[in-house]
């Protein structure tokens, strides 16, 4: 099996060609390194199935491969929203491009989607049949209705072409490789707690999230990738859910940390509540996850102490 990872050297797409190796396939990692790094990949230069090629999926390529995992764009609200006509190009322009490779290779594609298709959710957790409330003129829509459109595309060359396509949306992801200055709330608590600064809450940290283990995230892709018949979407997360106040003070007393906890502005159109239910991921993948956030989060501040010393 040959396998396309785009945005393979980013924090999830590094994990997803490191198992990929580990199962036997032969890999080409595509990436531009806006946000990943050549270090999220090193240790896999070395392996002959492995091959790096540093390319813009804005912009048309050939390969001939079996499977592609859509996974190019940037994740974090910091980076997504750095140049957000980029941002809309990858999900638009780059979908496009490797849509058209999957029709062309007659290659099996995955859509890395997300939960902000569901922007501020006002269903509770959140199914795959409900259709979101998102803004489409807010500083989130760039990423929201680029990952939306990226969607729509997918099932209109499935439906048009024949493409054989996956969709999974993906819940709030951490773990080791997460970049140290990508703004996320997972990487910044931790980083703020270990170096003793105080830990920045936005809003009043009512607002929830519900956190997936990278490992057990990876699991699920390749679970549906697998998967015959089934395109999607499908909702991958964790739905241990915890409001963002809870989350500082738990990383706080993982590392033993004299932190503070302060308060700042919330930014405009923070999703208020988000919970993934995975009752379809059972069912159709027999995937739910494994590691405890608990355990998880352990592993996570181990890397970022590396890192940080
Ligand atoms: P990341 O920023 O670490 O990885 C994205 C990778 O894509 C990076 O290596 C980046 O350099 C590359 N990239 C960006 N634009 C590109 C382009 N135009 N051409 C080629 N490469 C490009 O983010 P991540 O957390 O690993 O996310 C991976 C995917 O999963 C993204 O599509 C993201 O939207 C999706 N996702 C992630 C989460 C999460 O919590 N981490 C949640 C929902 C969805
Ligand atoms: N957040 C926070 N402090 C930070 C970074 C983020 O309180 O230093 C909040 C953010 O406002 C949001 C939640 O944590 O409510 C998750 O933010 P993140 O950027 O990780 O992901 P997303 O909002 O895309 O789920």
């Amino acid at each position: 099996m040959r396998t396309l990872v785009t945005g393979g050297a980013g924090f999830i797409g590094s994990h997803l060609c490191q198992r990929l190796l580990d199962n036997g396939d032969e890999v080409i990692c595509l990436d531009n390194f806006f946000t990943g790094s050549k270090a999220n990949i090193g240790h896999l230069l070395g392996n002959n199935r492995f091959e790096l090629i540093r390319h813009d999926i804005i912009e048309p390529i050939l390969l001939e491969v079996d499977r592609i995992y859509n996974l190019a764009c940037p994740a974090s609200p910091v980076h997504y929203q750095y140049n957000p006509v980029k941002t809309v190009k990858t999900s638009v322009m780059g979908t496009i491009n490797m849509l058209g490779m999957a029709k062309r290779v007659k290659a099996r594609i995955l859509q890395a989607s997300t939960s902000e298709v569901y922007g501020d959710p006002q269903v509770h957790p959140q199914r795959e049949e409900y259709w979101g409330n998102v803004n489409p003129i807010g500083i989130r829509s760039c990423y929201d209705e680029g990952k939306r459109v990226a969607e729509t595309l997918m099932m209109d060359y499935h439906r048009q072409n024949g493409v054989d396509v996956r969709i999974v949306r993906i819940f709030n992801t951490y773990g080791p490789r997460m970049a140290l200055n990508d703004g996320r709330v997972v990487s910044n608590f931790i980083i703020q707690a270990l170096k003793g600064e105080d830990i920045t809450v936005y809003g009043d940290g009512s607002q929830t999230r519900s956190f997936c283990y990278v490992e057990d995230l990876v699991s699920g892709l390749i679970a549906m990738m697998g998967r015959d018949g089934f395109t999607g979407p499908v909702n991958l997360g964790n739905p241990a859910e915890t409001t963002i106040l809870e989350f500082a003070e738990r990383i706080i007393s993982l590392t033993g940390s004299g932190s503070r906890i302060v308060f700042k502005e919330l930014p405009a159109d923070d999703p208020k509540q988000r919970q993934p239910d995975i009752t379809l991921a059972g069912e159709m993948l027999g995937w739910r996850p494994q590691i405890p956030v608990e355990e998880g989060l352990k592993r996570t501040i181990d890397y970022f102490r590396g890192k940080l010393n």
